[in-house]
């Protein structure tokens, strides 16, 4: 391994404390986040349930999961070393190759010696006469620090469906999110997926390659679009190289941290064959050119949203064969875009094929999962596995499943009744020196580029407290009033705030989320980035620090 880059003061912890500061998550973020602290020379402990290090990368283990994001845009870019050495081998990275990519970043910046896997934290506690977190492991050690970060991830609690009998199935059965680490067969085998978002999509195009027979129970259809991947080869991977500069100074200035950036005309500023022309060029373009890189007002305007939803309908109908088929997979109760766009490779070919079947459980409910398989109110189907798409109790589960408290005693639960309310995503006012990275409320997109962001803006501001000998940090009502707002504001006519997802916080297996709530951000990321900027230029005078 090459040499770590950067030299290290000694490390050293307020006395009295286990260390200064205990991240949770061995993810992208908390990764980040305990290399940036050393730089500080603060004594840092990572908290991980896994078994290793990477987080989405390391759980998400499912058939055919990799990024939609392009892969030399996603890796991270606050190492000029690291950028030459690493070669991705494909635009879009699979899952196998990422996970490879984050223990090399482990490796390389000998991460491993602060990070205790096999370490899920059940509770976290502030407590105010040493203005400390303890944190519980679930094997009943308690251990504490001045600084909480949770870097746990806003897609990382999965969720199984409430049916009745899922305990009851005698076959195989795995939810995507908690794939099993040795290989899985599908061949000759009968399979059942239940889901249809960006990891169902990508699971049933992988299955179907090999499966004996598919059926796949699909309540809400996606609008899925290309994806268009393909492999790097040296000389391209050569020329990635020489332009990271340029592309990461790309991903700044984009909405959403893409490389994909809005286009600035509006869909009927232009002539009906230049707008065919244009979705045209996007639909056979790699990325998420289709829904980041479209026209201004495709999320904003009803009739340009629908003539976006209309072309990709068409599109839907050209590549399935049976029509009745094709009807069902197209969505109708919500426009494109407006739901996280899944990307594809042969999706809709899958259901060509004829050992294939999509059962649409808006028409035919399902009643139970069985020891044999799956009854819906038309038919009884035998599988020998079952596979689980079924999404994630997003943004806020991850920390609902610990047991949060601060000042007082409170629940972080009892803090966001009725959804988040958060300062810049990153504090929860009542909840001293605690900090999220990609909590709710901040930009997401491309998150390794929102999670760099938000790691070096922790980062500045523990390094100011610790300048000073601050020891407390609790952000002031009316600045988390301020952002909360913000965030409300920023959201306003966007159609994708009108549209149950896990993006506005609905998940129907899960009780409490069954309306829509403010759980995400969704102003742009330059703008979110703006306002961080201003309070740390500022001098921090929105948070409470004494
Ligand atoms: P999801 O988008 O929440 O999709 C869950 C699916 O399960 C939906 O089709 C949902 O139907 C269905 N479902 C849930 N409960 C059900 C029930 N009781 N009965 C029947 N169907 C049920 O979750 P996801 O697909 O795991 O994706 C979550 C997010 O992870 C994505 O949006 C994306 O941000 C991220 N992701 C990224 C990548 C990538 O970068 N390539 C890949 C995968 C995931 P309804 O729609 O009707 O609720």
């Amino acid at each position: 391994m090459a040499a770590v880059e950067m030299t290290e003061p000694a490390a050293r912890t307020d006395a009295g404390l286990d260390y200064d500061v205990i991240i949770i998550g061995a993810g992208i973020s908390g990764l980040y986040q305990l290399l940036k602290l050393r730089e500080l020379g603060l004594h840092v402990k990572v908290f991980e349930t896994g078994t290793g290090v990477g987080g989405t990368w390391y759980w998400n283990r499912y058939p055919g999961a990799r990024f939609d994001s392009e892969s030399w845009s996603y890796g991270y870019s606050f190492s000029k070393e690291l950028l030459q050495e690493w070669d991705w081998t494909e635009h879009f990275s699979p899952q196998p190759e990422t996970l490879r990519y984050l223990n090399y970043v482990a490796d390389k910046f000998d991460l491993r010696r602060d990070i205790q896997f096999r370490s899920r934290v059940v509770a976290a506690h502030f407590k105010e006469t040493t203005r400390s977190w303890e944190i519980t492991l679930e094997d009943g050690s308690r251990h504490n620090a001045r600084f909480l970060i949770t870097a746990i991830g806003p897609l990382s609690t999965p969720t199984m469906p409430r049916i009745e009998g899922v305990e009851t199935f005698k076959g195989e059965a795995f939810h995507t999110a908690r794939w099993p680490h040795e290989p899985v067969s599908f061949e000759g085998k009968r399979v059942a997926v239940i889901g249809t978002g960006a990891t169902g999509v990508q699971t049933i195009q992988e299955v179907a390659k090999t499966v004996g027979h598919l059926t796949i129970f699909q309540r809400t259809p996606n609008w899925c679009a290309p994806l268009h991947n393909s492999e790097i080869d040296k000389e391209t991977m050569e020329g990635i190289k020489k332009r990271y500069d340029e592309i990461f100074a790309r991903c700044k200035e984009t909405h959403a941290c893409f490389v994909h950036t809005i286009d600035p005309r509006r869909t009927f500023d232009v002539t009906p064959e230049e707008r065919e022309a244009f979705f045209e060029h996007l639909y056979a373009s790699p990325g998420f050119g289709i829904w980041q890189g479209n026209f201004k007002d495709i999320l904003t305007d009803r009739k340009a949203n629908a003539a976006i939803s209309d072309f990709v309908a068409r599109k839907i109908r050209e590549r399935v064969k049976d029509p009745a088929v094709a009807d069902k997979l197209i969505p109708k109760n919500h426009g494109f875009g407006t739901r996280r766009v899944p990307l594809e490779t042969k999706y809709y070919e899958v259901y060509n094929q004829p050992n294939v079947k999509l059962v649409d459980i808006k028409e035919t409910p399902i009643e139970r999962i069985t020891p044999k398989g799956i009854k819906t109110s038309d038919a009884e189907y035998e599988f020998d596995m079952i596979i689980y798409a079924t999404g994630f109790d997003a943004i806020t589960g991850s920390f609902h499943r610990i047991d949060l408290r601060g000042t007082g005693g409170q629940t972080l639960k009892e803090a966001w009744t009725g959804g988040p309310k958060t300062f810049v995503g990153v504090q929860v006012e009542g909840f001293p020196n605690m900090f999220m990275v990609v909590g709710p409320h901040t930009a997401l997109g491309n998150i390794p580029r929102s999670i760099e962001y938000n790691v070096e803006w922790v980062t500045d501001l523990i390094r100011h407290m610790t300048e000073r000998k601050l020891t407390r940090a609790d952000p002031r009502s009316e600045a988390v009033e301020a952002w909360t707002e913000n965030v409300r504001a920023v959201g306003e006519g966007s159609l994708v705030n009108e549209v149950d997802s896990w993006m506005t916080g609905v998940n129907r297996n899960v009780e409490g989320k069954q309306v829509r709530t403010l759980a995400r951000y969704s102003g742009s990321a330059p703008a979110y980035r703006a306002w961080c900027d201003a309070v740390a230029a500022g001098g921090y005078k929105e948070i409470d620090l004494s």
